[in-house]
C-alpha cells in the first residue's frame, strides 16, 4: 500500500463509509496502513509459489466494481485495470503476480440505497464489460467446468456474486434472471436486516429465514445460485443450512472462536458444514481475523450504533474513530490461525479464501494487496500443511462445493417447479 496514493485512497474509503459500503466493519474508513510489514518481510520461497501456482486460487470475494463506482470510472478508460494501479488492492499485474486462477467478483448494493436491482445490474454490466475489455486475463464462468477451462485456457475466470439479497426487491423471479445473466451466488443480506433475513450486525426481524427467507434459499438452489451466508446473523447460517438442498458458501468470512467479530462464523455452525458440504472462505479484514482488533471493531460499534440510528453516520463516525485510532494490524499467521481453526472443528473440506480485497481499508501485514497470495501459502506449509491440502484450502474445496451446487440444481430443476407469486387476478 506505500504505492498508494494516499489522498485518492482515503477519499473512497470515505465516500464508500457515507455510503454504507461493505461497511459496518470492512470499510469502515481511515487512512491505509503503510507498509512496514512488506518491505520487512523475506521473498517468498521457490518451493512456496511452486505449491501456489500448481494450486487453483479461488477467491470467493474482492469489491474491486464498487470501487470502480466509487472512484466514479465505470468505463475503464480513465482507470486501466491492466496497468499497475497506484491506488486500491485489485490490477491484472497483481492478480498476476499473486497467482489468482478465479474470483467471485462482489457486485454489492448498500442495503439502505434506492434502485437495488437496477443499481446491482449496473454492477453485473461493469463486471460483463471487465471481462470483455481484458479478453486476454478473463473470462466469464458460470459453472464449475467452466471455471477449469478458463484456467486451462490461462485466464483468470470470473464468477458474479451478488451481495445484499436486497437486489430481489422481494420478488422471487429476480433470482432466476440474475442467474441468467451469470450471477453465481448471493449473499443473504449486508449490514442491515431484510424482512426475510436477519444480518449479523443488526437488530433481528424474524429470528433467522422468515418463510419466504426459505423459499429463497430454495430458488436459488433450484437455479444453481451458491447461497452465501457471509454477513447474516447466526440464526440465519443455521436456517439456511437446514433449509439448503446444496453447500452454502461464506464467501468472505473468518472464524469466531479465533476474532470475536459478529461478521464471523461461530463453531457452533462450522460443525454443520461436513453435512452440508459447504466451505468458509476466509476473509482477511484486520478487524475480522486479529483478535485485538475484532474486539475493539465490535465495542466501538456496539457504542456508535447506540449514538447514531442511521447507520450512514454511524458508519462516518467508526471511519471518524479509526483514523484518529488505528485498529492493531492483522498478520498473514493471524489468517493462518482462521484457516487451522476451521479445518479442526469442520475438516479440511471446509476451508477456502474469501480476501474482501477492495472491500477493506486494513490489510494485515504481508497481505497488503492481490499480489502477495503466495505468502499465505507459504505459511500454511512452514505449519506443515501438505501440498494437497494447501490446494483444497486455495480453492479445490470452493470448485468442489459449487460442482455440488451445480448437479443438486440438475436433480431440483427435474424435481420441483420455480418459486412463482402470482399477483392478484385483476381485470385491465
Ligand atoms: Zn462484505
Amino acid at each position: 500500500m506505500g504505492r498508494m496514493n494516499r489522498a485518492g485512497f482515503a477519499l473512497t474509503w470515505i465516500a464508500a463509509v457515507v455510503l454504507g459500503d461493505s461497511g459496518l466493519f470492512e470499510a469502515a474508513g481511515g487512512e491505509p496502513e503503510k507498509v512496514q510489514g512488506q518491505a520487512a518481510l523475506k521473498p517468498v520461497s521457490a518451493e512456496a509459489r511452486r505449491v501456489h501456482e500448481a494450486g487453483m486460487l479461488f477467491d470467493g470475494h474482492n469489491d474491486l466494481p464498487w470501487k470502480l463506482r466509487m472512484d466514479g470510472d465505470m468505463s475503464f478508460k480513465v482507470i486501466d485495470i491492466s496497468t499497475r494501479l497506484k491506488s486500491g488492492h485489485t490490477d491484472i499485474p497483481r492478480l498476476r503476480e499473486g497467482g489468482l486462477k478465479a474470483q467471485f467478483w462482489s457486485v454489492f448494493i448498500p442495503s439502505e440505497f434506492e434502485h437495488p436491482a437496477r443499481t446491482v445490474l449496473e454492477q453485473i454490466d461493469l463486471v460483463r464489460r471487465m471481462v470483455a475489455r481484458y479478453p486476454g486475463d478473463f473470462e466469464l464462468a458460470t459453472t464449475a467446468d467452466e471455471v477449469e477451462g478458463a484456467v486451462r485456457r490461462g485466464k483468470i475466470a470470473s464468477l458474479i456474486g451478488i451481495e445484499g439479497g436486497v437486489a430481489i426487491e422481494h420478488d422471487l423471479s429476480m433470482i432466476r434472471i440474475y442467474r441468467d445473466l451469470g450471477v453465481s451466488y448471493m449473499t443473504l443480506t449486508h449490514g442491515k436486516s431484510l424482512d426475510w433475513a436477519d444480518s449479523a450486525t443488526d437488530d433481528p426481524k424474524c429470528d433467522g429465514l422468515s418463510t419466504f427467507g426459505e423459499r429463497v434459499v430454495k430458488e436459488m438452489n433450484r437455479v444453481g445460485m451458491l447461497v452465501d451466508l457471509s454477513h447474516v446473523s447466526a440464526a440465519t447460517m443455521t436456517d439456511a443450512i437446514r433449509t439448503a438442498r446444496a453447500p452454502v458458501i461464506f464467501s468472505h468470512s473468518s472464524a469466531y472462536a479465533i476474532a470475536p467479530s459478529l461478521r464471523n462464523v461461530p463453531d457452533d455452525v462450522l460443525k454443520l458444514l461436513p453435512a452440508n458440504g459447504g466451505v468458509v472462505m476466509v476473509n482477511f479484514y484486520s478487524a475480522f481475523v486479529n483478535p485485538a482488533a475484532a474486539r475493539r471493531a465490535t465495542a466501538i460499534q456496539a457504542e456508535l450504533r447506540k449514538k447514531y440510528p442511521d447507520t450512514r453516520d454511524m458508519y462516518k463516525a467508526m471511519g471518524e474513530n479509526y483514523k484518529k485510532d488505528p485498529l492493531p494490524r492483522g498478520t498473514v499467521s493471524d489468517v493462518a490461525d482462521h484457516i487451522d481453526h476451521i479445518i479442526k472443528v469442520a475438516g479440511i473440506d471446509h476451508v477456502g479464501i474469501g480476501s474482501d480485497f477492495d472491500g477493506i481499508e486494513s490489510c494485515p501485514e504481508g497481505l497488503e494487496d492481490v499480489s502477495c497470495y503466495p505468502r499465505l501459502t507459504e505459511e500454511l506449509l512452514r505449519r506443515g500443511r501438505t501440498p494437497a491440502e494447501i490446494h483444497k484450502i486455495l480453492g479445490g474445496n470452493v470448485l468442489r462445493a459449487f460442482r455440488e451446487a451445480g448437479a443438486a440444481s440438475e436433480r431440483l430443476k427435474k424435481t420441483t417447479e420455480p418459486e412463482v407469486d402470482s399477483p392478484p387476478a385483476m381485470k385491465m
